[in-house]
């Protein structure tokens, strides 16, 4: 099986760049979803294509998640977080990276503080575990 073809699953882009401009990231987080895929290692980016929720950075070889950069927030896999410094925060297993304009956070939560929930898997919606690993998908 290969992990760059198309399915109906994923769309996958030839590089983060490509996958940006498919993506609904606003204009003003490009520059900090840019820095976290720059600093987070992937050989692979696509879009799960049910919700077009986030643009996915893969390790294929590893056969899961680095990060998910959603519109207002990224995930970061916990081992991966110290290459963003102070740029992640943590947020259970996972850690977060909060845009300057989040707009899917919760409204309520604490001024300046990130509430956000878990990282859930694009295709099947189940919460991804620490490993990056989608038992579902990915297993
Ligand atoms: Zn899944």
């Amino acid at each position: 099986m290969s992990d760059t073809r198309d399915t109906a699953k994923r769309k996958y882009y030839a590089s983060f760049e490509a996958a940006l401009a498919d993506s609904n990231v606003p204009l003003e987080n490009v520059d900090i979803a840019r820095q976290v895929a720059a600093a987070i290692p992937h050989d692979t980016v696509y879009i799960p294509q049910q919700t077009k929720a986030y643009v996915a950075l893969r390790t294929a070889s590893e056969r899961r998640l680095s990060a998910t950069i959603l519109a207002g927030h990224a995930w970061v896999r916990s081992d991966l977080a110290p290459l963003l410094g102070d740029l992640a925060e943590h947020q259970g297993n996972w850690w977060g990276v909060p845009f300057p304009v989040r707009r899917e956070v919760e409204r309520g939560s604490a001024r300046g503080a990130v509430s956000l929930a878990a990282p859930v898997c694009g295709d099947c919606f189940v919460q991804l575990p620490v490993t990056g690993i989608c038992d579902n998908c990915d297993g």
